[in-house]
């Protein structure tokens, strides 16, 4: 079963200057085909202005295409009266756990989802304690999420989001804020959700080192899906990745150079200890 499926999707923002007239067209999406399977942790990575954002919004009804058709769960997302289920199937996460977090006490706060929904108060407890312990928070939940670092917010988020049992949850950039620590520890509760929970987790970044633990990347360039591939696939393409204003991982720059240097270090090197094994072999 695809959760998502893009089929030839195409967005425009249309610019219109004060009488309504149209001054000018911005094709943000341009023919975007993707599938996700449930289950998949899916990265999208891309440069600003490629087209993530946009991507994103189309996941939640928030946008709709110009052209084409994009399915959540097989609900097709122009679909007026499927909004709401579409939204409780891909739960999003966004830039700034700042504008995310709005209640006083961090249970408060995550119980904010399924109450809107309407589930019931004993049920409400059990799932924020659930999604707090599954995003390592369950100890700061009678706290005051004022104090919290950055990483910490933002687990947070994602546990509003997991109370409300979502199949999928699409992260809109959720560490471009956070400092390195946090980047890792929302990383490592990503991995858990998905390899524990079976969540469908769509991350959508800039820093490719994020990317390298999941089961596929896209590559977004102006509007466009560049590259499509395993991290290792994807982790070789070095010129490319450049073309498209990446930046490349210290250890995939180091891999790649020395390679085109005549050594033999496999194409495959992701991490630290690999390209420490390929060199001592
Ligand atoms: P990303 O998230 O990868 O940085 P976006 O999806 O935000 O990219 O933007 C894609 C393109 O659409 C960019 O050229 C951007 O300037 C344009 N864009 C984004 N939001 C709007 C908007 N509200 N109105 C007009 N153009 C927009
Ligand atoms: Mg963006």
């Amino acid at each position: 079963m695809k959760i998502i499926k893009s089929k030839d999707v195409t967005f425009e923002y249309i610019k219109r200057d004060e009488n309504g007239e149209v001054e000018g067209i911005n094709k943000a999406l341009d023919n975007i085909n993707l599938d996700v399977k449930e289950g998949e942790f899916i990265s999208i990575l891309g440069a600003n202005g490629s087209g993530k954002s946009t991507f994103a919004k189309h996941i939640n009804s928030i946008l709709m295409p110009t052209e084409g058709t994009l399915w959540v769960d097989g609900m097709d997302t122009s679909d007026e009266d499927k909004i709401l289920d579409i939204r409780m199937t891909a739960g999003m996460v966004f830039q700034n756990p700042d504008n995310q977090i709005i209640g006083q006490v961090i249970e408060e706060d995550v119980a904010f989802g399924p109450e809107n929904m309407g589930v019931e108060t004993a049920q409400i407890r059990e799932r924020v304690d659930e999604a707090l312990k599954t995003v390592g928070m369950l100890d700061y939940k009678k706290n005051s999420p004022n104090k919290l670092s950055g990483g910490q917010k933002q687990r947070v988020s994602i546990a509003g989001v997991l109370a409300m049992h979502p199949k999928c949850i699409v992260l809109d950039e959720p560490t471009a804020m956070l400092d390195p620590a946090g980047r890792k520890e929302v990383i490592r509760a990503l991995r858990a959700l998905n390899d524990v929970e079976k969540i469908t987790i769509i991350l959508i970044t800039h820093y490719m080192e994020e990317t390298i633990y999941s089961d596929r990347i896209f590559v977004m360039n102006k509007g466009k899906i560049a590259m499509e591939g395993t991290p290792r696939e994807i982790f070789t393409r070095v010129e490319e990745l450049e073309e498209f204003r990446l930046e490349i991982p210290q250890i995939t720059r180091l891999a790649y150079e020395l390679r085109k240097e005549g050594m033999r270090i496999p194409e495959c090197v992701l991490t630290i200890k690999e390209l420490c094994d390929a060199l001592s072999r």
